[in-house]
């Protein structure tokens, strides 16, 4: 079968390998569509490193091949018995398996999967929907670790397809949301979706516009452009015993002279959201379909990632189809 095989930075290439060996409760899933994500970007420019021979995708959809369900994979398998496991934290499970980065991935023509991995997808949610919703998951995360009140100020840093979907989800919170990016055609789509204020970085100094707009300074603050640049400027957003969600990047150095009593905390994968981010697509209360920008066969993995990596083609989200 083709797979999407990790070779090196900037050598990710179709290839033919071995067909999965489905053993045991296991079932065979053929994929579908899947999605390419900031993670697999990382590795692609060389940025994080992965095993050469990986088989790359953690955000994907399939047909189960015993019941013909279509069902979304869901990228971590955690032991559920660890200390993490019992303390409520799967993502941080001290055995997980995590299908894209420490084992292989969903871009391939099929996967072996546990049933209990396996979601079945509503029939009013499209393939290409059900190719995202990691990032919505995340977003989930997030904004359920905050518990913003009514009215409080969240200011997303970033808005590619995991920012735009953190927008989204701040304002069905009941949040006012500052959108931060420094291109207008995503900040266009941060308006559509209602954020109360975009600022351009390029042209607006952002702690001064965040400070004008909020007075004491942002309740929450989302790092979601993955820069440690954006990481660095978090402190001088947020105001003080404010929340700061590091979702892109986490590395930089923050200088907390002002930022008192600030909670900084990271995270990047929900395995838990998931149930409810198919159910937030499948009511339409989240909309995914209209953060795709691009669409690919599997064959053509290697333009879908060049396209990404890309600005002149303006890329949000691309979708891979078998
Ligand atoms: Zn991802
Ligand atoms: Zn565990």
């Amino acid at each position: 079968m083709k797979a999407a095989v990790y070779r090196g930075p900037h050598n990710i290439k179709i290839e033919e390998v071995p067909e999965p060996e489905v053993k045991g409760r296991r079932v065979l899933v053929k994929f579908k569509s899947g999605s390419i994500c900031g993670t697999d970007m990382h590795f692609y420019r060389g940025e994080w490193k992965l095993k050469n021979g990986r088989i790359l995708g953690h955000d994907a959809c399939g047909v189960r091949e015993d019941t013909g369900e279509r069902v979304v994979m869901v990228p971590v398998v955690n032991c559920g018995h660890c200390y993490f496991c019992l303390r409520g934290y799967p993502s941080l499970c001290m055995r997980a398996k995590l299908y894209g980065l420490t084992r292989d991935g969903f871009f391939a023509e099929s996967k072996s999967m546990m049933p209990r991995s396996l979601i079945p997808l509503p029939s009013n949610v499209s393939d290409e929907e059900a190719a995202i919703v990691e990032p919505v998951a995340l977003a989930l995360r997030v904004l359920n670790h905050l518990q913003p009140n009514l009215g409080d100020w969240v200011t997303v840093l970033g808005q590619g397809p995991i920012g735009l979907l953190m927008t989204q989800i701040a304002l069905m919170k009941g949040c006012r949301v500052i959108a931060v990016d420094l291109e207008d055609y995503r900040l266009e789509l941060s308006e559509k979706y209602g954020a109360d204020a975009v600022i351009n970085a390029k042209k607006e100094d952002v702690p001064k516009a965040v400070r004008k707009l909020t007075k004491m300074g942002s309740d929450f603050v989302i790092e979601a452009a993955g820069t440690s640049k954006t990481v660095e400027q978090t402190p001088f957003l947020v105001r003080k015993a404010g929340k700061v969600a590091l979702v892109g990047e986490s590395e930089g150095y923050l200088n907390l002279g002002d930022a008192d009593e600030v909670q900084f905390f990271t995270v990047y994968l929900s395995p838990v959201e998931y149930p409810s981010a198919v159910e937030l697509i499948s009511r339409k209360l989240v909309d995914v379909k209209g953060l795709i920008t691009h669409r690919f066969k599997l064959d053509e993995f290697e333009k879908a990632l060049k396209t990404v990596d890309n600005p002149a083609e303006k890329p949000l989200k691309v979708v891979i189809t078998q």
